[in-house]
């Protein structure tokens, strides 16, 4: 039977009418339904979050209370690993070995260091000015800021979600986390682990749905204090629109063009590996992607050689085998979209040498996934040098100086 994930809201889990289904990009399928956040449940999960910051405990807790609980949160965390590690390539398509060996113990250690090394930062100090007052002193004080929206992406679902709530939770905040309705489903079991914590009602609220109905409604909301964001540029500008309404707090984390320099006495192999690693890890869709590769003229011919014979090795199948080195991308939609600067880079000048094609395997013909590609001869005046490509297209770029 397909499992059902509610919201989680004041400490209960709640129920709606309204259900999402929730895709496996690895073969279209549908993997669960969802619960989805509309007028009255946004209402109740701000009410909520009002009412336990304002009325509640958790902000006046001492610290070493609040660590306990959120010490319980690292340790479920880690109790439900393998578990939380195959929900999560399966919703998200990336392979098991990056769930079981980078997201899942990452996300359980956030809450373990913010637990055990915030204290300290929390702490008040004096400050001593020069002042014609005798005796005047300053002091800093950190309070809690209130109720803070935590908006994440779908690339690393339960990772970012832990980055952000774990240093909300340890500064006294509460928290309503909205996941990308892609990729509900790691953080949907977080709730579970925090209800067993038994942290106060309220602290924590997870709602799920559209972006553009929840996450306007929450970002607009003068009830709310603070918004702490992941996403697209795109995004980033309508949330401060929302936001500027009510004078909000906002923290953005927004789209990326890395870049990674290859200098001539650089060790080639060395070079080599670990790009291919920058590049296509979680099938290139990261913010921090090296998707420019800029490679020093003396060793281009040698690097571009060696970095597509081995780009067109890269093993692409079922995310949860753990032989596995690229899934399929998150969604059809996603796939157009890196298939278009694909397109574009060809009709600009750029030379494709391997890859930016759907593989013809049989096994993964339903799912959505793409061949690792590899641009040499592009320069900067080209699409897909200048704009985030977020899928695994690795463009090298020749250059005669550092300077
Ligand atoms: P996105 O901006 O489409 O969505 C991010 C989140 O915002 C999702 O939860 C989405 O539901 C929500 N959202 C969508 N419309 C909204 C609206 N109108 N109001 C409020 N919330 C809304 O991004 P994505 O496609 O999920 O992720 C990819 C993008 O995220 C890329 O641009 C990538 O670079 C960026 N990213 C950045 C970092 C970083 O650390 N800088 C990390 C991961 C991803």
């Amino acid at each position: 039977m397909t499992p059902h994930y509610p919201l989680f809201i004041n400490g209960e889990f709640v129920e709606t009418q309204n259900k999402q289904d929730i895709i496996n990009p690895s073969n279209g399928g549908i993997i669960a339904k969802v619960s989805i956040a509309q007028t009255e449940e946004i209402e109740h999960a701000i009410k909520s979050a009002r009412d336990s910051f304002d009325n509640g405990p958790w902000k006046s807790l001492p610290f070493s209370e609040r660590k306990k609980y959120i010490l319980k949160i690292s340790a479920g965390i880690l109790e439900k690993a393998q578990e939380l590690a195959e929900l999560e390539s399966l919703n998200s398509g990336k392979p098991i070995k990056e769930s079981t060996f980078m997201d899942i113990p990452s996300a359980a250690s956030s809450f373990d260091y913010f637990a055990n090394n915030f204290e300290e930062f929390l702490k008040e100090e004096t400050i001593k000015i020069e002042s014609q007052i005798a005796n005047a002193e300053a002091k800093l004080l950190r309070e809690p800021w209130g109720v803070s929206v935590l908006i994440v992406p779908w690339n690393y679902p339960l990772l970012i979600a832990s980055w952000k709530m774990a240093q909300a939770l340890a500064a006294g905040n509460i928290v309503i986390l909205k996941p990308s309705s892609l990729t509900p489903l790691s953080v949907l079991e977080l709730s579970k682990i925090i209800k067993n914590a038994g942290l106060p009602k309220g602290v924590v609220n997870i709602i799920n749905g559209s972006g553009d109905i929840v996450g306007e409604s929450l970002c607009s909301d003068r009830r709310v204090d603070m918004i702490s964001f992941t996403g697209s540029n795109a995004v980033g500008k309508k949330i401060l629109e929302y936001t500027s309404k009510n004078v909000k707090k906002v923290t953005m984390e927004l789209g990326g063009k890395s870049a990674a320099i290859v200098l001539d006495d650089a060790d080639l192999e060395l070079a080599v590996n670990g790009l291919l690693c920058a590049i296509f890890l979680n099938q290139g869709q990261m913010c921090t992607a090296m998707s420019r590769i800029f490679v020093h003229e003396k060793i281009y011919d040698n690097f571009v050689n060696d970095f597509t014979k081995k780009a067109k090795r890269v093993k692409i199948g079922d995310p949860l085998n753990f032989e596995t080195q690229i899934g399929p991308l998150i969604s059809e939609g996603q796939r157009k979209k890196v298939m278009e600067y694909i397109k574009q880079g060809k009709k600009e000048g750029a030379e494709l040498l391997c890859g930016g094609n759907i593989p013809e395997h049989e096994e993964l013909k339903k799912g959505f996934f793409f061949e690792p590609a590899v641009f040499s001869r592009v320069s900067s005046d080209m699409k897909i040098y200048k704009e985030e490509i977020f899928g695994p297209v690795a463009c090298v770029v020749k250059f005669s100086s550092i300077e």
